[in-house]
């Protein structure tokens, strides 16, 4: 599944590529990906220009003269940019370019999602209205009194999207590592310094993961030709049996949150 890093690299890549494309046709392939009336949705998209590709959470919004469509790559989402190639099965829907590209989504699994909203205010609109803050825009203060009640483990709340935005499992562990805290730790029992050193904890290895191209593990192979790099820096994802970096005990996996979760036990308390 792609996380934050992931999806801001594919962000990075389709704004390099199909900026200041118009669109002049769309062929939509498994209509349920589209969450708006289908003729309506491409009346609305062709003749449009892309005049910037930004990103709130892992939404990717794609910013058209007077709309902007929204998308969500959920588990197996990514894009290609092709021209005349046939069509792949797994290829749901295909923007066309005055230029001749194409921009094709591609869907494995089928989950992803579009929303198309008027440009004005859309940040207000619902789905970018509930995703939470990213760990680089979020007030330490705040972040401690969303926490300080909960009595899941700090595990689950940090993969909570409507508290912290961005975090997937395999940064939450990480982040957990950096700030020496224990998965199963109960978010009310983590102190105001400990929830401080979260959050910053997050934004390093957020900026970290994102400098690097994100991560390149099993299911999610980003499209592009973009790898990413982060998988090399990895402290205790995946690596069970193996040492830890900063005292050399064994990693172990166990599991939290319904989650996979690799810990040092004894540098996280
Ligand atoms: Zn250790």
């Amino acid at each position: 599944m792609p996380e934050l890093p992931e999806v801001e690299t594919v962000r990075q890549t389709l704004k390099l590529k199909i900026l200041n494309q118009t669109i002049s046709d769309v062929i939509i392939r498994y209509p349920n990906i589209v969450k708006y009336d289908e003729l309506e949705f491409k009346n609305s998209v062709i003749n449009q220009t892309l005049e910037d590709i930004k990103r709130k959470g892992k939404y990717i919004i794609f910013v058209l003269d007077q709309f902007v469509m929204v998308m969500h790559l959920r588990m197996e989402g990514k894009f290609f940019i092709k021209t005349t190639e046939p069509y792949d099965k797994h290829e749901h829907i295909i923007f066309k370019f005055k230029s001749g590209l194409e921009l094709r989504y591609h869907d494995v699994r089928k989950f992803g999602t579009i929303h198309l909203l008027p440009k004005d205010g859309y940040e207000q609109l619902y789905p970018l209205s509930v995703v939470g803050k990213e760990p680089k825009d979020l007030d330490q203060n705040e972040f401690y009194k969303k926490i300080h009640l909960s009595k899941r483990p700090i595990k689950a709340v940090l993969l909570d999207q409507h508290i912290i935005s961005g975090l997937g499992n395999i940064y939450v562990d990480e982040t957990l590592f950096l700030a020496k805290i224990h998965p199963e730790r109960l978010a009310y029992k983590i102190t105001k310094n400990e929830a401080d050193l979260l959050v910053e904890s997050a934004k390093q290895v957020l900026d970290k993961a994102i400098k690097l191209g994100g991560t390149t593990i099993r299911s999610y192979t980003s499209s592009l030709g973009v790898h990413g790099r982060f998988q090399n820096e990895l402290n205790v994802h995946t690596r069970q049996g193996l040492p830890c970096p900063v005292c050399g005990m064994k990693i172990i996996k166990i599991r939290v949150a319904g989650r996979g979760s690799y810990v040092c036990t004894r540098c996280q308390n």
